[in-house]
């Protein structure tokens, strides 16, 4: 009986827990274990939650969730011993009868658990019929399941002291709603509850069946995949690493050749091994990452999905919210009688827009691409084919043997990096130029039509060339972003990260930790949020730490101006050089850090998307997202911060004019900003940094483009003077500073620039993401010195040079 019909005041031994993984976890969590005594505390019929007593604690549950349990009650137990004359209670003492009772109900529960019910899942046609053949002998019972028109049959047999009720269930290649078949099983698996599920997987086709089993994943169910016909993938020569599988799907893999019966023995010791829960490094129920986007849709839906006890119980909600993200109309029927129905519909259709707009594809068919990624991925780790007996090669085969190959991989990575930063320099010129130009008329005719005085001042060098060094950057940052969106849609950047995964592992990484690393490059807030879908807590921990060293497009416009000013004919190579030193000393830093960190290195699948030529719609949309989000920031943080070094530069006024040139470089000095340089300077001179340059690094704290802009605030009274290495193409402010310092000095404010305290919002984002202020507050300090030190060492060396 079910532990939610047992009456107020009796008692029953639990025999099983039913239902999916994780209700069975917090049940046994919380003492609901097979062989346990349970009494029924209180148990009226409207009331829920039920309260119990076991182990001595008192514990209540809801009805849905008691209903899960089933238990051997003392009638049972009582009904039993009298219908065994033998065994009927002696005259003993006041607690024999109790004494005798208790022992019959473990001994039924006993029973009861030793009764396994395993069914059979599969496509059609991969040897299910041919596996319970074998299995129940087919002299056991076996007859068809009546009032249905898919045909099921059911065996039992005995295997080392448990019976095992095997049920054959028709094949199907998934487990939406579309078909009766797939509509039956699906129900078998949530209404019956098979103790363990048999996958069976044709080896020869192994890519389809796979499918089926990452929805059976999702459902997080007792599963081990039977690899059968495996004979086929002996003949042809193929080899796949069966341990190494089962664990990257978190599910027991046994290969089996159920036409003669092979693995067979050795598949029903699995099961039960799975069953008993005796060997825990077999399972370990895994997420299929269904990347970023899809992510935080289901999460969404779960945690609308998640106050629901009856729901909770009965199936995972993960496995809801994918069902009903990708639209499955059995789960939208069952779920559209919910008291939140409205909210979770509302969420879907927001979800729906929001993955059309970012992936331009629908829920249902990015769902179905992710769960093929994660076959794919964790096929390619595990299964090499025979030369020969592979099939013909598609298109996306033949690039993954170019771009994965062992030798010619860092160097097409290394070049493609190249590519991207001379066309950020060369095609990013010309609108730089006429960007350039536009915002320096604009000051021009602004400043003509303005009388003298403080409020014009801070409009022209204030407000306009504050805002407008830092506007004239958004075509490189675009071209930047239009590249990185270009590598990610296309499907490169998860080769990228299958071929660094080995050299990741060294660092204390994993492949994973490469496509933040390479989203750093964007910006680093998402990219430490991106670091999300890295399971392994210590590699998240050292991504998130070494984010920062990688050049953020905030940076850029810092390098493409010095760079350009100071090495006019070298620059995408000078710029290539800093984003290199920033993932070298990324490289050396997640070695120190590794020591500090507590291991927990889990494999798990690395997803490869097959290559996708990228639409020009959702390349344009991803670019754009990204260029609004910097004018954005232009809008607000820079123009106010802008106002506000204006401010600190223009007050105190001295009390004489400040025509000259002269006078005008003595009140700055005697600025509060000026005051604020002048008593950092110290701490920056042996980096050959002046206090101008000093200044802006500390606005450089709240937004990284504050540097350019507030650079642009300070020299803005500069006359430019025209000195001999600076060419035509050279802005005012890049003359001002070619005039002011020397080259050593402008390599070692890039080096600083490019290795010093991330911005406050990425400050934030990395409390945020590890939970900790002591992370965030170490990469602070820790990026400081090391910014410090290489800053110091490029000022020392390079005049040597
Ligand atoms: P079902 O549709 O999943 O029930 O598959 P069946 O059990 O009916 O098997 C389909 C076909 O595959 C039959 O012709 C079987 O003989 C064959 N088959 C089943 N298991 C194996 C195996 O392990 N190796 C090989 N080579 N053939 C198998
Ligand atoms: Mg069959």
């Amino acid at each position: 009986m079910r532990l939610s019909d047992l009456k107020t005041g009796s008692s029953g031994v639990i025999a099983k827990v039913n239902g999916h993984g994780g209700f069975r976890k917090r049940l046994i969590e919380m003492g609901f274990i097979s062989g346990k005594k349970v009494k029924t505390v209180l148990n009226a019929p409207l009331r829920d939650p039920i309260e119990y007593e076991i182990l001595g604690y008192k514990l209540s549950l809801r009805r849905e969730e008691a209903k899960m349990i089933e238990i051997i009650s003392e009638e049972e137990a009582r009904q039993r011993l009298s219908s065994t004359e033998d065994l009927a209670p002696i005259d003993c003492e006041p607690n024999c009868e109790d004494f005798v009772l208790t022992a019959e109900m473990e001994k039924l529960a006993d029973e009861r658990r030793r009764e396994i019910r395993v069914a059979l899942v599969g496509n059609p046609n991969c040897g299910k019929t041919s596996l319970f053949n074998v299995a129940s002998g087919g002299h056991e019972h076996v007859g068809n399941y009546s009032g249905v028109t898919v045909d099921a049959k059911e065996g039992k047999f005995n295997w080392k002291g448990y019976k095992i009720v095997l049920v054959d269930l028709p094949g199907t290649y998934s487990l939406s709603a579309y078909s009766p078949e797939e509509l039956y099983v699906r129900k078998n698996l949530s209404e019956k509850m098979p103790d363990v599920v048999v996958n069976v997987v044709d080896a020869s086709n192994l890519e389809r069946n796979l499918y089926l089993t990452t929805q059976l994943i999702d459902m997080n169910l007792r599963t081990i995949i039977a690899l059968n016909m495996y004979d086929e993938i002996v003949s042809r020569g193929d080899e796949i690493d069966t341990a190494q599988l089962g664990i990257l799907l978190g599910v027991p893999v046994v290969p089996t050749v159920s036409r003669s019966g092979q693995g067979i023995p050795a598949l029903f010791d699995t099961v039960l091994e799975i069953y008993k829960g005796s060997n825990p490094s077999l399972t370990r129920h895994i997420h299929i990452n269904h990347g970023i986007e899809l992510e935080k849709s289901i999460n969404r839906l779960r945690d609308i999905i998640l106050p629901d006890a009856e729901l909770r119980s009965k199936y995972s909600t993960r496995y809801l919210a994918i069902k009903y993200l990708e639209g499955d109309s059995e789960i939208v029927k069952m779920l559209a009688a919910k008291p939140f129905a409205a909210e979770l519909e509302k969420a879907r259709q927001e979800e729906e827009e929001r993955i059309e707009s970012v992936l331009d594809t629908n829920c249902e068919s990015a769902i179905v691409d992710a769960k093929y990624a994660f076959i794919n991925g964790a096929l390619t780790e595990t299964w090499k084919q025979h030369r020969e007996a592979r099939p013909r090669r598609t298109i996306t085969d033949k690039i993954d043997a170019l771009v994965t190959n062992k030798w010619a991989a860092f160097p097409i990575f290394i070049f493609l990096l190249y590519v991207i930063f001379q066309a950020t320099f060369t095609l990013g010129q010309f609108p730089m130029d006429w960007i350039e130009a536009g915002v320096q008329w604009i000051g021009e005719q602004v400043g003509a039509l303005m009388a003298d005085g403080w409020f014009k001042n801070l409009i022209v060098d204030g407000i306009i060339a504050g805002v407008g060094s830092v506007l004239v950057f958004l075509p490189n940052i675009l071209i930047l972003y239009f590249f990185i969106s270009l590598l990610e849609d296309s499907g490169y950047m998860a080769r990228a990260a299958f071929i660094v995964d080995k050299l990741m592992h060294h660092l204390g990484l994993h492949g994973k930790s490469f496509i933040p690393m390479v989203m750093g490059f964007g910006c680093n807030v998402p990219a430490i949020m991106a670091t999300r879908m890295i399971e392994s807590r210590k590699s998240r921990l050292i991504t998130i730490a070494i984010i920062p060293f990688m050049s953020c497009a905030g940076r850029l416009p810092i390098f493409v101006l010095i760079a350009g000013a100071f090495f006019p004919g070298h620059a995408p190579l000078v710029l290539l050089g800093i984003y290199l030193l920033g993932i070298v000393l990324a490289i050396l830093s997640a070695v120190a850090i590794k020591r500090f960190v507590r291991d927990d290195d889990l494999p798990f699948v690395m997803e490869l998307p097959p290559y996708r030529v990228p639409t020009g719609k959702a390349i344009w949309r991803h670019t754009w997202e990204k260029g609004r989000q910097y004018l954005q920031k232009m809008a607000t943080t820079i123009l106010i911060c802008s106002v506000i070094i204006w401010v600190l530069g223009y007050f105190p006024r001295p009390t004489g004019d400040v025509d000259t040139p002269q006078a005008q470089t003595e009140q700055m000095q005697n600025s509060y900003i000026g005051q604020i340089g002048q008593a950092i300077e110290p701490a920056l001179q042996p980096l050959g940094i002046n206090w101008k340059m000093g200044v802006s690094l500390l606005t450089g704290v709240a937004a990284k483009e504050l540097v350019v802009s507030s650079l642009g605030v300070m020299y803005a009274q500069d006359t430019p003077v025209v000195s001999d290495n600076a060419d035509d193409s050279d802005t005012a402010l890049q003359a001002a500073l070619v005039a002011d310092i020397g080259w050593p000095s402008a390599l070692a404010f890039m080096v600083f620039v490019l290795l010093y305290f991330p911005c406050i919002a990425t400050f934030v984002a990395i409390k945020n993401e590890t939970g900790k202020w002591s992370w965030a507050i170490a990469v602070c300090v820790y990026t400081m010195l090391i910014a410090w030190l290489m800053a110091f060492l490029t000022y020392t060396i390079c005049p040597g040079l």
